[in-house]
């Protein structure tokens, strides 16, 4: 079978953003221009396409990382979702992984925000290619020039305007791009009825001024291009935009564009952006690993090679049960094949595979080189593993998940209940590396480990609604927090000692929290640090 649309036609992206800017709103904007959602849902009414579960739409935060296959004007389009809260940047973590290059969102009211700094140090670890969409173009206190100031500053990167916004606030309307010096003004509220024509003599100044700024930064990312600058010749646009994508994909500049996803006004101008500046699958660096003998080996993004695989999330679909989010880096995977989880050294059985939409599944015959999408019937494969071809192993570089940071013990509210919490915790650890199940073998309590509160609380939650076990939760046992005190004191800091996660398997030694940060005590995190962390003075 052949390809339906060529590798270069593929954007893999991620929408990153401080909570709260408007990535789920923007997610959904972008799902409902691309066709495939039919009815504009608010994200605080419930109707959000890409929060699945019910206690991300109540808390109105994205905790799953599942990827949505969407189409624009000849491009395929898979969307990653990535979470936004401070608990889940290991969430983040993983889907930067996998994607190509990714949409920055910001609040025009407030700029960079903390966890905006947070998710975009994690995306510059991974070499990402961004774009910057100035949000809440719309709301009162919206200041689109400020907010480049934020990103300037506190985010140290070659931010350059691509667009500016026509009117602020209530009167925002629409942006001029400052690429083609067009005006494209929003009639509507829609996204429906757009005016393409002459700059409105309101932001002629500004659209002047952002241009000469660009011009000269285009100018700078191509000798060519410096050269007529120099000599005062015009700089086509397609010259322009060969120039910013190139630019852009070698991050060495940072395109900025703004709208109001809520008010449907610069969305379609975005994913435009998106499909014209960020990277196909072809345009990064082929992916490395190594060969079950040790030796580095790397696959490009091409159907003839080897295929080569990683599953990036383990996610539970109540129609077609477990599904390993998958992306394909090489070759081709096809449905009732047999694979190598590498990573394990397990034979697994694909079964069938699912490319998500945002309201349909469509099942397909095979995933090609720089597709995504879910593998049904993988039994032990988990986040992070690799998939190849039995003749032509590699395990591919993968991602690095942090230890918890925070513990508390956990009970059944009945004792009927005790092995089916068994059962269910151990089914959200296969899913979640970075949550962390173990009996102490002192006091018989089982602790749970996560990456913060909010992140344990979620845990809790699904117990109750997915698995119907209610809990209770509490500090652990004194037994144990005495053993850690003792070696608090002894050395002030505790040391972590772990096998390594991975292929490597190298042995990773950290500093985790004194006792001042935990504060056992008082009990402001609820809890102590799980068994794994073998106290420095205990070694010895
Ligand atoms: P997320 O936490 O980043 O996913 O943000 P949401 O998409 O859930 O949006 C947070 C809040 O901002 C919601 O109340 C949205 O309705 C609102 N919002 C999102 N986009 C816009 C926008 O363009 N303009 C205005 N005024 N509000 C918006």
């Amino acid at each position: 079978m052949a390809r339906e649309f060529p590798l270069e036609m593929f954007r893999n992206i991620g929408i990153m953003a401080h909570i709260d800017a408007g990535k789920t709103t923007t997610t959904e904007r972008i799902l409902f221009y691309t066709g495939k959602v039919h009815k504009i849902g608010e994200t605080h009414s419930g109707e959000s396409q890409m929060d699945w579960m019910a206690q991300e739409k109540e808390r109105g935060i994205t905790i799953t990382s599942a990827a949505t296959t969407a189409n624009w004007k000849g491009h395929v389009i898979n969307i990653i979702d990535t979470p936004g809260h401070v608990d889940f940047t290991v969430e983040v973590e993983r889907s930067l992984r996998v994607l190509d290059g990714a949409v920055t969102v910001l609040d025009a009211k407030s700029g960079v925000e903390p966890q905006t700094e947070t998710v975009w140090r994690q995306a510059d670890k991974y070499g990402v290619p961004r774009i910057v969409y100035i949000n809440k173009m719309d709301a009162t206190g919206a200041d689109f020039y400020k907010s480049v100031e934020t990103i300037k500053d506190r985010l140290k990167c070659n931010a350059v305007p691509i667009q500016v916004p026509i009117g602020s606030e209530q009167g925002f309307k629409g942006v001029v791009d400052l690429v083609t010096m067009e005006g494209i003004v929003h009639l509507d509220d829609l996204g429906k009825e757009i005016e393409i024509g002459p700059i409105p003599e309101s932001v002629q100044a500004r659209a002047d001024e952002y241009r000469a700024i660009l011009v000269e930064a285009v100018a700078d990312l191509d000798e060519d291009l410096t050269m007529k600058y120099l000599e005062g010749e015009e700089i086509t646009v397609e010259e322009m935009k060969a120039a910013l994508r190139k630019g852009t994909i070698n991050n060495e500049i940072v395109p900025v564009i703004c709208g109001s996803s809520y008010k449907n006004k610069g969305v379609q101008e975005m994913i435009d952006a998106a499909v014209d500046y960020l990277p196909s699958p072809v345009d990064i660096p082929a992916i490395a690993g190594v060969t079950p003998d040790g030796e580095e080996d790397s696959r490009p993004a091409d159907d003839n090679a080897p295929m080569s695989a990683l599953a990036f999330k383990i996610a539970t679909d109540p129609f077609i049960g477990r599904l390993a989010f998958t992306r394909i880096y090489s070759g081709v995977m096809t449905s009732g094949s047999y694979v190598i989880n590498s990573t394990k050294g397990k034979k697994e059985r694909v079964g069938r595979l699912v490319k998500m939409h945002a309201n349909h599944r469509q099942e397909v015959e095979e995933l090609r080189a720089g597709e995504i999408g879910a593998v049904v019937g993988l039994k032990d494969t988990t986040t992070g593993d690799t998939l190849c071809v039995d003749t032509d192993q590699i395990i591919l570089e993968s991602m690095v998940f942090p230890e918890p940071v925070i513990s508390v013990a956990i009970e059944p509210k009945t004792k009927a209940g005790q092995e089916k919490m068994g059962i269910a915790l151990a089914k959200l650890a296969e899913e979640d590396p970075t949550f962390k199940t173990f009996t102490d073998q002192d006091t018989g309590q089982v602790i749970i480990a996560g990456m913060g509160e909010l992140h344990l609380e979620i845990i809790v939650d699904r117990l109750q609604r997915e698995f119907k076990v209610e809990c209770n939760v509490g500090a652990p046992q004194v037994a144990y927090k005495e053993t850690i005190k003792k070696a608090v004191k002894a050395e002030g800091k505790f040391v972590r000692q772990s096998g390594g996660r991975g292929q490597y398997g190298h042995a990773v030694i950290e500093l985790i929290p004194t006792e001042e940060e935990y504060s056992f005590e008082n009990g402001i995190v609820g809890g102590v640090v799980p068994r794994e962390y073998v106290p420095a003075v205990d070694q010895g």
